[in-house]
């Protein structure tokens, strides 16, 4: 008899234990933010590395590894949001998953800085992708005014101008949104420089795409310049745009509910091979 009991109390025991690591698990799945979200800068192609080089040529990614990171991610059927699509369903979850996306994987590609390297290699290996794969693609770019406006009145080429911005919109690819107008490091900014570099990238962005149909969704998420923030900026930044986005996040910070105005991103750099960034995103999701 005591021995029946003590089965039936380690059976008990058992079932307990498991339905505890259950309910757990759906309360992690819940809160935990399971969306890979990758930062890079600017894009070059191997046989010609010097043709289009970026402030800092460690961040420079190659053409040819980001087909093959792309190629896998829409092989293994994943969907590419936008910054507004990752804010609505994943951030504030204030809509369900639209039911055509249930079986997809989500995931966001960010590039930082506005380098006219997007429109003379990214856009035409998007267009290549999407036609080969009948898929929608979209990548999100943070952008610094500043830079644009000097592109246009000095000649420069190194970054994107409003009209090559237009162009990505148009064509379905680009989600534009700020990173400072200046790309200065907002913390310790005196208050009224801060609101500036806050507000005035904003004015400009959607001034620049106040005809498109997409001008709703310009410049109101952003990306800290440097990854540096305090609680004056978070605070700030809260008052003038949705989200704020980090840089080369410890992939830890993926486990912990994601605070709006400091969203996670992994950083991408020149050495990182296409299978070592898949391998990143299947561990998010
Ligand atoms: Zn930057």
């Amino acid at each position: 008899m005591k021995l029946l009991n003590g089965r039936k109390y380690l059976i008990q025991g058992v079932l307990i234990v498991v339905i505890v690591i259950l309910i757990s698990l759906i309360i992690i799945q819940q809160v935990t933010f399971q969306v890979p979200v990758f930062a890079l800068h600017g894009i070059i192609d191997r046989e010609q590395p010097k043709k289009w080089p970026s402030r800092a040529n460690y961040l420079d990614y190659t053409i040819q590894d980001l087909e093959t990171f792309l190629e896998k991610l829409i092989q293994d059927n994943y969907w590419f949001l936008s910054s507004q699509e990752l804010y609505d369903y994943f951030i504030i979850k204030s809509q369900p998953i639209p039911s055509e996306k249930q079986n997809n994987k989500p995931i966001l590609l960010t590039f930082d800085d506005g380098y006219k390297s997007l429109n003379v290699y990214l856009i035409p290996l998007l267009e290549k992708l999407e036609k080969k794969h009948n898929v929608s693609l979209k990548v999100v770019l943070f952008i610094n005014p500043k830079f644009m406006e000097e592109s246009e009145s000095r000649g420069k080429v190194k970054y994107l101008n409003c009209d090559d911005l237009r162009e990505g919109i148009n064509q379905g690819f680009y989600d534009i949104q700020s990173h400072g107008l200046t790309h200065r490091t907002l913390k310790g900014l005196d208050n009224k420089v801060l609101t500036t570099e806050l507000i005035e990238s904003q004015k400009i962005l959607q001034n620049c795409t106040a005809d498109l149909p997409q001008n709703d969704t310009i410049a109101i998420h952003f990306a800290y310049p440097y990854n540096q923030l305090d609680e004056q900026v978070e605070t700030e930044t809260a008052k003038y745009y949705l989200s704020g986005y980090g840089y080369n996040s410890k992939l830890r910070n993926f486990l912990f509910m994601p605070n709006k105005m400091r969203i996670p991103r992994i950083g991408v750099s020149h050495d990182d091979s296409p299978e070592t960034l898949f391998k990143l995103a299947k561990f998010v999701n």
